[in-house]
């Protein structure tokens, strides 16, 4: 029996939350007794797959037979269950990204399993096997519990801590002969990796009290000098001030950046429905009863166009 975990990466580099999925597999696996196994698709190194097994992975698995194809969710559905039988898997474990969103309730109707999405937690209890999960956007936790025996969980960002634990991994490169998908993907316009939005620790982000498109030259500083992304407010891209890539939020993207800077941001509930789960928050908003401080770590009060260039003269004295 083995929990299978499936592995995202960006041009060959795994993304930030893998090594968070294979931590909480393993730790998973510490209480039920079973062997952890990573799978990679696509173009990606077998040194970077094998760094898996410091967190746990006990088995490694590389699909690299895929080309564009593999970029298909039908296609990634076929092999993630074709893998999961052959593993005699029990439980699977996805990030609730894009891609995951997209494949977990595939799988979860292909191999019968129950699936509980944006979990954010270890199980709570093994038998019954339940899960905390975060509904209405993050006001409130569900606790679920999995009845089937196949299962499958798709973790949010965050949901566990990192914890190395060394394992021997066995490698497989695993040739799939999955059927044709019934739409193929002819062109992919790529993103600047280097300052992908999900992908960042820190994250700098303008709202409204920013005031305008041509005031945003101290978030830019701050983020330059912090190697973060910037980020809005809905209402900031939709006015046009920032391209709609940024927009993070319940229409936007969901992020949890290790710090999240959230300047003229009042904290609406659908704007924090994409960045709640940030490990730290700091909040610079002339008004004190703004709601995003409510949730903020760190709260400063005042104008952002004086606090921020306070704030960047000091960033900048850092080493
Ligand atoms: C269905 C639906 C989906 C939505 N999805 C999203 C979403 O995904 N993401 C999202 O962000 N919003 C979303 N919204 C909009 C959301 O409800 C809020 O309207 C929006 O988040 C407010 O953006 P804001 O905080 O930038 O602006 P405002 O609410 O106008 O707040 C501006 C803040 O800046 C402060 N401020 C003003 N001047 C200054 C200054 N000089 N210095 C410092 N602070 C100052 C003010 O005190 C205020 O708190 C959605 C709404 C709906 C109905």
């Amino acid at each position: 029996m083995s929990i299978i975990v499936y592995i995202e990466h960006l041009e060959g580099k795994l993304k930030k939350q893998s090594r968070e999925l294979v931590s909480y597999a393993s730790q998973l696996a510490e209480k039920t007794s079973q062997k952890v196994t990573a799978v990679g698709v696509g173009d990606i190194s077998r040194e970077e797959l094998e760094s898996l097994s410091r967190f746990g992975a006990s088995k490694i698995i590389h699909c690299g037979n895929l080309e564009a194809a593999a970029l298909e969710n039908q296609v990634y559905t076929q092999l993630l269950a074709e893998i999961f039988e052959k593993e005699s898997g029990e439980i699977l474990i996805l990030a609730n990204s894009f891609t995951g969103k997209a494949i977990a309730p595939r799988l979860s109707v292909r191999l019968k399993a129950g699936l509980v999405a944006g979990v954010v937690d270890l199980p709570e209890s093994l038998d019954p096997f339940v899960v905390k999960k975060k509904i209405f956007n993050g006001k409130a936790f569900a606790h679920s519990q999995i009845l089937t025996k196949s299962k499958i969980l798709s973790l949010n960002s965050n949901a566990c801590e990192v914890k190395e634990k060394p394992a021997e991994s066995e490698w497989e490169e695993f040739s799939s002969q999955v059927s044709a998908p019934k739409a193929e993907i002819v062109d992919v316009s790529k993103m600047d990796a280097d300052n992908l939005l999900t992908e960042a620790s820190i994250v700098v982000s303008g709202g409204r009290g920013m005031k305008g498109a041509d005031k945003w030259k101290p978030i830019e500083e701050l983020a330059s000098l912090l190697k973060a992304a910037t980020a809005c407010s809905k209402p900031v891209s939709d006015e046009g001030w920032r391209p709609h890539e940024e927009h993070v939020g319940q229409t936007g993207k969901t992020i949890a950046p290790d710090l999240y800077i959230a300047v003229g941001i009042s904290g609406a509930v659908q704007h924090l429905a994409g960045v709640s789960s940030s490990k730290t928050i700091v909040a610079i908003n002339s008004d004190k009863d703004a709601p995003i401080f409510e949730i903020a770590d760190y709260g400063i009060i005042g104008d952002a166009h004086e606090v921020l260039p306070a704030f960047i003269q000091s960033v900048s004295k850092l080493d």
